[in-house]
């Protein structure tokens, strides 16, 4: 093969990637652990990122923006709910930023949310992306690529080195 390869759909990436927010605050980052590996154009990751990583090579960088609207949505103040606190277990210390899970009782399915307040009237769960609204500075060097298996195809995600582990 003699085509250098190039980021694109169906191709399994391992990126370093750190992530910072308008303020300069760090909130996450590849850093000292093994880069991220996705499947391109699965939806693996956000899309305002996934968009701008196409003809990247290894060993290229990048700085990426991204806008709410192409990474964890805006805030949504209606994603905000009162629960009374013996609705939580009493053994369970709850803290402000604590992330949870929590069931839907109409359709059984368990969200992701977070503690955003403890006040007289209840717990504050939000229920929005801790990252929603916010706009996302990523720093982005391509450490490999490889063409994704047939079984990664399948499943829409990467599998490990050691092959499949979920
Ligand atoms: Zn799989």
């Amino acid at each position: 093969m003699s085509d250098k390869l190039t980021v694109n759909d169906n191709m399994v990436v391992s990126m370093d990637y750190t992530l910072h927010l308008d303020s300069g605050e760090m909130v996450d980052s590849s850093e000292g652990r093994e880069p991220l590996a996705f499947l391109q154009g699965h939806g693996q990751i956000i899309p305002g990122l996934e968009r701008e990583l196409v003809g990247m090579a290894v060993g290229d960088a990048k700085k990426v923006t991204v806008t709410p609207a192409d990474g964890y949505g805006e805030r949504d103040a209606e994603a905000l709910q009162v629960f009374p606190h013996d609705a939580f277990p009493d053994d369970m210390a709850l803290s402000v930023g604590m992330p949870l899970h929590m069931r839907d009782t109409e359709t059984g399915h368990v969200l992701q949310a977070f503690v955003a307040e403890l006040g007289d009237a209840g717990v504050v769960v939000d229920f929005n992306h801790p990252l929603a609204g916010a706009t996302l500075h990523f720093d982005v060097k391509i450490i490999s690529l490889r063409e994704a298996t047939s079984a990664e195809l399948e499943h829409g995600h990467a599998h490990g080195p050691d092959g499949h582990a979920h």
